[in-house]
């Protein structure tokens, strides 16, 4: 190993100490507790930088989709998006909900509280506690911080792979947070806004969703009735949004267990 070699092993090494000892100050908080999760999550990212990436992401969904010009349908996935929002407590983000002009069936969110539905996902919506249970589900992700957790494991991952790539004798690699941040938000890219989240995450949202549903004074049981309509649906064929947001057969079971230890139903 040359001396400039060792050199870049060393910065390294101070980036990941600084990184445990949370001294490397704007991007890094080390880890967190989360009360609306009741766990600590590993936090690399700060709000700040999610934010910019998030404002960057929102500017280029609305150049790059069409917004739909019909108000009834924003009007009332307004309605319903401030209402959850109200009963989740997360009122202290901008919140912003879109109707995008496209059967798409999908919606998203993005860490800075900027939410996306599609036309498409509305269709098949029988009622608003059906959006509820989206949009619940959404400020949910919002509330988990699951974009930044996911993030901060691929900026830890990637720092260690550096790390390593450096120990073996490529050089010329630099560490990259910005980048890495960005790539893990899927975020600069032109196309997919929205990584898929884990599993873990979608078992969170939920459960997350399920209690703003009942705070809000919607009727939770729909939100079973919404995802049996939306396995079947995929069953049937593509649905983007079971791509961004990945499900099996157990998650309306530990959906249907969490409301009844809740005693909502
Ligand atoms: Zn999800």
């Amino acid at each position: 190993m040359s001396s400039k070699e060792l050199k870049n092993l060393m910065q390294r090494r101070e980036v990941l100490m600084g990184l445990a000892a949370g001294t490397i100050v704007p991007m890094v908080s080390g880890c967190a507790d989360n009360a609306a999760l009741g766990r600590s999550q590993l936090m690399l990212v700060s709000d700040g930088q999610l934010a910019q990436l998030s404002d960057q992401a929102w500017r280029e969904s609305l150049q790059r989709e069409r917004v739909l010009r019909d108000p009834s349908y924003q009007r009332r996935l307004n309605r319903v998006g401030q209402r959850v929002v109200e009963a989740s407590g997360q009122t202290d983000k901008d919140w912003e909900f879109v109707v995008f002009d496209s059967d798409t069936i999908n919606a998203w969110v993005l860490p800075n509280g900027k939410v996306g539905f599609y036309k498409g996902i509305l269709d098949i919506m029988e009622s608003d506690d059906q959006i509820a249970t989206v949009m619940g589900h959404e400020v949910g992700h919002v509330a988990g911080r699951h974009s930044a957790e996911r993030a901060s494991q691929q900026v830890a991952a990637q720092v260690g792979v550096q790390l390593i790539t450096s120990a073996l004798g490529s050089s010329e690699q630099t560490v990259g947070y910005t980048d890495d941040i960005g790539a893990a938000l899927g975020m600069g890219v032109t196309l997919g806004i929205i990584l898929p989240y884990s599993r873990q995450h979608e078992y969170e949202a939920d459960r997350l969703g399920v209690d703003y549903m009942v705070r809000g004074n919607y009727n939770p049981r729909q939100a079973i009735d919404f995802w049996q309509n939306m396995s079947e649906l995929h069953q049937g064929g593509r649905l983007e949004f079971m791509s961004t947001h990945p499900s099996d057969d157990n998650r309306i079971a530990a959906m249907r267990a969490h409301m009844t230890a809740r005693g909502y139903v």
